[in-house]
C-alpha cells in the first residue's frame, strides 16, 4: 500500500545525518530538533502553536483534556473513521455520539450533526477522512450557533487546503479551536515510528496543552493539572524535519497518481471514483489542493467488493478496506440509543469501499497494472 523504502532512498543523506546528529548530541527527548520542527510546522501551516506529542491518538485525547471537557459531555463525531477518534472520547468518559457521513465526500454529514445536538453536546470532531477536508464552513457555523468546540482530526489531511465559501484558503487543522495530527509512518507526513501533534491558534489553550503533555507541569515539579507523558522523540523530529520540505511534493505525487487512477475509472458503471471539492473534479486533482489522498478510495457498486479484494491479493496488488465495520456496531462503542436507519450511508459504504495503493513512489506501470486488473474484474 505504501513504499516507504523508495521514499527514503531520495532523502537518505539528510535523514541519516540528522539521526546521527541526535545520537551524537544525546538530546533524545525535547531536544533542539523537536523545537525546530515545531517552528517549521507552525510556519508551514500558518498556525500560532504546534505542540508535538507521542502519537495522533494522544494528540486527540490531549486536545480534549485541554478544552476541559467533563465526563458526560457529549462529543459528536463520524461513524465512518478510524477508531482512535471515538476511543479517546470514551476513554475520557465523555459520551461519544456517532453520526452518519456524506456518501460523496465520506466526511461527517452536517445535517446529521444538527440532529444529534442536545443540551449536553460540547464538541464536534470532524475527521478530514482520506485527505479531503470536511465541510468546515458549515461545521464552524453550527459550532458557533450552539457554542461548541470544534476539534479537527487532521491525521489523514496534513497539507490539504480548505477553501471557504468566502474564498479564503486555510490549511486543514487550522480552522477549528484545536486540531490533532499523526506522524505514523504511513501518514502523508510520517516519521519512522510514532509521533503526533496538536495545533491551535489559541494562546491560552496552547499554554494549557503544553503543560498537559508534560505531566501537568508548568513549573518543574509543580503539577497543576492531571497530565500525561506524551513526547515526540528527537530522532522522529529529525526525520520529520527532513521530510517536511518535501510534503507539498509528496502530496502532489499522490494527487497525480489519484488523477491517473480516476482517468481510467471515471464513468465506469461499477465504480464510483473519489471527488474533491468540486472545482478539481472538473479540472484535475493536481491543480487543486483540497484533497491530499491519504487514501484513494473507490466505491464498487453492483459487483462483489470482497471478491475483488481477494482477486487483487491473488494478483499481488495490495489493497485495503477502510473501514470494514462501522464504529456504532463495534462492541466497545455500541449504544442502545443508536438507530440503524440513522447510519444508512456508513452501512452501505462498508460494503462498497476499497482503497488502492497510494504513496509517493507509484509509477505509470504499476498504475496501469492495478487499473487494468480492476477493470477486467468488475466488467467480467
Ligand atoms: C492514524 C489516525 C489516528 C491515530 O494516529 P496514531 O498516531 O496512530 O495514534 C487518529 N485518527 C485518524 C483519522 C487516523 O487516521
Amino acid at each position: 500500500m505504501v513504499d516507504l523504502k523508495g521514499q527514503y532512498q531520495h532523502i537518505k543523506e539528510r535523514v541519516d545525518s540528522s539521526i546521527m546528529n541526535v545520537i551524537e548530541t544525546t538530546a533524545f527527548v525535547n531536544g533542539p530538533e523537536v523545537h525546530e520542527f515545531q517552528k517549521e510546522l507552525e510556519q508551514y501551516l500558518d498556525v500560532k502553536h504546534v505542540i508535538p506529542c507521542a502519537n495522533g491518538t494522544d494528540a486527540l485525547q490531549i486536545a480534549m483534556m485541554g478544552l476541559g471537557l467533563k465526563p458526560g459531555d457529549e462529543v459528536i463525531t463520524a461513524d465512518f473513521t478510524f477508531a482512535a477518534t471515538v476511543e479517546v472520547i470514551a476513554l475520557l468518559q465523555l459520551t461519544p455520539v456517532l453520526v452518519d457521513v456524506d456518501p460523496i465526500s465520506f466526511n461527517i454529514d452536517v445535517e446529521a450533526i444538527k440532529k444529534a445536538i442536545t443540551p449536553k453536546t460540547k464538541a464536534i470532531v470532524p475527521v478530514h477522512l482520506f485527505g479531503l477536508a470536511a465541510n468546515m464552513d458549515e461545521i464552524m457555523a453550527i459550532a458557533k450557533e450552539h457554542n461548541l468546540y470544534v476539534i479537527e482530526d487532521n491525521a489523514q489531511g496534513i497539507g490539504a487546503d480548505y477553501i471557504s465559501k468566502n474564498g479564503t484558503t486555510k490549511k486543514t487543522g487550522t480552522i477549528g479551536h484545536v486540531s490533532s495530527t499523526s506522524f505514523f509512518p504511513s501518514k502523508n507526513l510520517g516519521c519512522y515510528g510514532d509521533g503526533g501533534a496538536i495545533f491551535t491558534n489559541d494562546d491560552d489553550l496552547a499554554h494549557i496543552i503544553r503543560g498537559i503533555v508534560n505531566h501537568g507541569m508548568y513549573v518543574r515539579y509543580h503539577h497543576d493539572v492531571v497530565g500525561v507523558n506524551s513526547r515526540l522523540d528527537s530522532i522522529q523530529a529529525a526525520v520529520l524535519r527532513a521530510k517536511l520540505p518535501h510534503l507539498d511534493n509528496y502530496n502532489t505525487a499522490r494527487k497525480k497518481a489519484a488523477q491517473k487512477y480516476s482517468d481510467v475509472f471515471k464513468g465506469h458503471k461499477h465504480i464510483i471514483t473519489p471527488t474533491g471539492c468540486g472545482k478539481c473534479s472538473e479540472t484535475s486533482f493536481e491543480n487543486c489542493n483540497c484533497h491530499v489522498f491519504h487514501q484513494y478510495t473507490l466505491r464498487i457498486i453492483n459487483s462483489d467488493r470482497d471478491a475483488l479484494v481477494n482477486h487483487l491479493s491473488e494478483k499481488g496488488i495490495p489493497c485495503g478496506v477502510y473501514y470494514p465495520i462501522p464504529l456504532h456496531l463495534q462492541k466497545a462503542y455500541k449504544d442502545e440509543r443508536y438507530n440503524e436507519k440513522d447510519f444508512a450511508v456508513t452501512n452501505q459504504l462498508i460494503e462498497e469501499v476499497i482503497s488502492l495503493p497510494m504513496h509517493t513512489e507509484l509509477d505509470d506501470e504499476q498504475i496501469k497494472y492495478i487499473t487494468e486488473t480492476i477493470i477486467n474484474f468488475v466488467t467480467k
